[in-house]
C-alpha cells in the first residue's frame, strides 16, 4: 500500500490545479495525481481549438456567476475567494500572461493550450507532486482515518482524496455507493440541427444580435446567431442548450424556436416595412437589404414571404408586408437533434450541491473527501467559464487542504 497526506483522483484541469496549490501552500505534505489515462490534461489541450479558452474578462462575482446555469446560487461565495482576477494574476506570476479577445474570452497570450500544459507539468514538478498515469481508481473506502484507494496498478491510502474526476460515470456510481446522489448527466452547450429551406445553402452567415426562444417554454436567449450547415450555432443558441439542458433533453431534442433576427416587435417592423413601401417604391424588395441583416440571410426570409426575386416594393400587400415582418421578428423552425460544438462541449449533471459545504468543496457525506471542477452538478455557457469553475474549486480545495482556508 502507497501511503500520501492527499490524493487527488483526475489528472485534468480541476485535479492538477488543486495539486499544485496543495503542495505550493504546504509543501510538507505528500500528494499524488492519480490519472487513469496514459495522459494527462488532454481536455485542456484541445480545449478552445486548441488555444485554450483560460477564463473570461468578468470581474463581478455576481454577474459571473449569472453564466452557471448549475452553480449560480453555490459559485457566489466561493467566487469571492478566488475568481478571474486571480486566475490571470496565478498564470502571470508563474510565466504564462493571458490575453484578452474582444468577447472577452480569454487566452494564452501564446495562443496554444500546450503553455497551460507546460505550466501545470512544470508546476507539479517543481513541487514534489507525484503524478500516476495509467492508474484508473476502482473503489475507494472511508476507513477511520484515512481513505483506502484501490486502482489498476495496485492500492493506495490517503488522510484526505480530492475527486476531480470531471463527467465520469463510473465514479459517480462509485460515489453514490458512498451515499451522494447525482443529479442525471445530460449534454450542455450543443448546436441545434435544422432542415429548412430558409437556412439552406448559407452556412456562415452570422445575424449579429438576435432573440432566440424555445416555443412553450420560458427559455429564452439573444446574442450573435451563425448559420451552419447543419442548422444553428453561437452564442444565441449555446447559451439556450445550456441553459436548457436539461429540458431540451426531456423533449428528445426536437423542439421548435422562434427567432427575431432584428429586435423589434412586429408593429414596429410593419411600420418600417409601409415606410420603406412608400421610399423605395421602384426597387426590388429582394434587392434592397434592410436592418442591418447579412445580404444572404434577407433573400432567403423575402423569398420565405410569398414574393419572388422581382417584387417592387410598391407592388407588396397587406399580406406579403405581414409574411416579410413575420419572418424578420418571429421566424419559426423546427429543431431536430443536435450537434457537437467543437471548441467547448461540458456535462450538465454530477454531484448533488446541497451535498458540500462551498466554503472548503469538502464534502458533507464525507470528512476529508473534496470536490473540484466538472465532478459536480456545476456548469457554464461557453467563454472559458468551465476552466473558472475548475481553477476556483481547485484553489479552494487547496486552502481548505492546507489549513489557509
Ligand atoms: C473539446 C472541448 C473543448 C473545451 N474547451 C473549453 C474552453 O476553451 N474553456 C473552458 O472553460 N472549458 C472548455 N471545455 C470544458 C472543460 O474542458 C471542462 O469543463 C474541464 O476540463 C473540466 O475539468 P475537470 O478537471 O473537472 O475534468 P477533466 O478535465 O475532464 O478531467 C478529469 C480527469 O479525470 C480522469 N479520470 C476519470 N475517471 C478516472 C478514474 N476512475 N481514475 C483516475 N482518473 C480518472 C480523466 O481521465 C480526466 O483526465 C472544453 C471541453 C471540451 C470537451
Amino acid at each position: 500500500m502507497k501511503e500520501y497526506n492527499v490524493i487527488i483522483i483526475g489528472g485534468g484541469a480541476a485535479g492538477f490545479f488543486s495539486a499544485i496549490n496543495i503542495a505550493e501552500q504546504n509543501p510538507d505534505l505528500k500528494v499524488a495525481v492519480l490519472e487513469r489515462g496514459s495522459e494527462v490534461l488532454t481536455k485542456v489541450k484541445v480545449s478552445g481549438g486548441g488555444r485554450c479558452n483560460v477564463t473570461h474578462a468578468e470581474f463581478m462575482p455576481q454577474e459571473l456567476v449569472k453564466n452557471y446555469p448549475r452553480g449560480e446560487k453555490e459559485l457566489r461565495g466561493p467566487f469571492h475567494q478566488f475568481m478571474t482576477g486571480d486566475t490571470i494574476e496565478w498564470f502571470e506570476n508563474r510565466g504564462v500572461p493571458l490575453k484578452i479577445e474582444d468577447d472577452g474570452r480569454m487566452f494564452p497570450e501564446s495562443n496554444s493550450s500546450q503553455t497551460i500544459i507546460d505550466c501545470f507539468l512544470g508546476e507539479a514538478e517543481k513541487h514534489g507532486v507525484e503524478v500516476l498515469k495509467n492508474h484508473a481508481v476502482k473503489s475507494i473506502k472511508h476507513l477511520e482515518a484515512h481513505y483506502k484507494i484501490e486502482t489498476t496498478q495496485g492500492d493506495f491510502s490517503a488522510e484526505k482524496i480530492v475527486i476531480a474526476t470531471g463527467s465520469n460515470p463510473k465514479i459517480w456510481k462509485l460515489l453514490e455507493s458512498l451515499g451522494h446522489t447525482v443529479a442525471q448527466p445530460v449534454p450542455s452547450l450543443f448546436t441545434f440541427n435544422i432542415k429548412d429551406d430558409r437556412i439552406t445553402d448559407i452556412p456562415g452567415v452570422v445575424a449579429l444580435n438576435v432573440e432566440v426562444t424555445v416555443v412553450d417554454t420560458n427559455l429564452w436567449s439573444e446574442g450573435p446567431l451563425l448559420i451552419t450547415h447543419w442548422g444553428m450555432s453561437a452564442p444565441a443558441i449555446l447559451k439556450l442548450s445550456a441553459f436548457g439542458a436539461i429540458e431540451l433533453a426531456k423533449r428528445d431534442y426536437k423542439f421548435a424556436i422562434e427567432v427575431n433576427f432584428i429586435r423589434q416587435d412586429f408593429d414596429t417592423c410593419l411600420d418600417a416595412l409601409k415606410t420603406l413601401k412608400l421610399d423605395l417604391a421602384k426597387k426590388t424588395v429582394f434587392k434592397s437589404t434592410q436592418f442591418d441583416l447579412p445580404k444572404r440571410l434577407w433573400h432567403k426570409l423575402v423569398l420565405a414571404s410569398q414574393m419572388t426575386e422581382d417584387t417592387r416594393w410598391a407592388d407588396l400587400n397587406k399580406m406579403q408586408l405581414e409574411a416579410l415582418a413575420g419572418q424578420l421578428t418571429a421566424a419559426t423552425f423546427h429543431v431536430d437533434g443536435k450537434s457537437t460544438f467543437k471548441e467547448e462541449f461540458v456535462t450538465a449533471g454530477g454531484v448533488n450541491l446541497k451535498e458540500v459545504n462551498f466554503k472548503t468543496f469538502e464534502s458533507k457525506k464525507h470528512e476529508s473527501l473534496y470536490f473540484a471542477g466538472e465532478v459536480l452538478n456545476i456548469d457554464a455557457v461557453t467563454g472559458g467559464f468551465n476552466f473558472q469553475n475548475a481553477w476556483t474549486s481547485g484553489f479552494i480545495v487547496a486552502k481548505a487542504i492546507t489549513g489557509l482556508g
